[in-house]
């Protein structure tokens, strides 16, 4: 499963515990009381870093150097928009952690990360070099880490999606099948984080899964977009300022 429309984002799911973390590395996640926005609740929040520290990244299970250059040089590419350093280390102990021999894409969210037993892999890149998408799905897992939510589900998507289809679809592929409960979590719930305070929809996010035309109603669809979008650049510039 190398597509980037199968990466899955993970939240820890005792929200209470993952609210404790996030305020506690980063006191601006329990959100502004500032402005019009709805009053907010443990169930809006963010999930970002403590602004300009050091993340320490580890390979947990020592990829070939080929791998792991390309994994640095395609996060990297964060980096000029955000108020963060990353030092790589090939260690077990990291504030992400990295498994490299899963076969699949994913990614704890932000600070969700804390809450993962330090034994176990945080974010994991099955995707290898040779693959046509192999940097746009680390930049887009690396975006997750950093606390960026999917883009198609900004609660200003209104994406006219066939929903029946859509269920039908991912019900009977053969490769990761998705109930119609995951569907709805993953494809059409939308969130409430800084995220969506902070920047507009952005069509062209590289947190933004391709969707097929077949899966919508009347013409619209979302290219992979492969690269770091304009949006992406401020909304990062604006979680973690400098
Ligand atoms: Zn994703």
């Amino acid at each position: 499963m190398h597509e980037l429309t199968d990466c899955q984002l993970i939240q820890w799911p005792d929200d209470q515990a993952a609210y404790m973390a996030a305020i506690n590395e980063n006191p601006a996640n329990a959100g502004t009381t500032t402005g019009t926005r709805r009053k907010r609740s443990v169930f809006n929040y963010s999930k970002l870093w403590a602004n300009g520290r050091t993340l320490k990244i580890a390979f947990m299970d020592a990829p070939a150097a080929d791998l792991k250059n390309h994994i640095i040089a395609a996060a990297s590419q964060w980096l000029p928009y955000i108020n963060l350093k990353f030092e790589f280390v090939d260690d077990l102990r990291g504030d992400i952690r990295i498994a490299t021999q899963n076969n699949d894409n994913s990614s704890m969210l932000g600070t969700d990360a804390l809450l993962i037993h330090p034994d176990y892999p945080t974010m994991n890149l099955g995707v290898k070099p040779d693959h046509a998408d192999f940097e746009v799905i680390v930049i887009h897992e690396f975006g997750h880490a950093l606390g960026a939510m999917h883009e198609h589900q900004h609660p200003q998507a209104n994406i006219p999606w066939d929903k029946p289809k859509v269920y039908e679809f991912y019900q009977n592929r053969e490769m990761n099948p998705l109930t119609p409960e995951q569907v709805d979590r993953n494809l059409f719930a939308s969130f409430d984080a800084l995220d969506a305070i902070y920047t507009s929809y952005d069509k062209k996010s590289i947190m933004h899964h391709p969707v097929a035309n077949t899966l919508t109603l009347g013409n619209w669809e979302v290219p992979i977009n492969r690269k770091i979008s304009k949006k992406d650049k401020r909304l990062m510039k604006l979680l973690y300022p400098r």
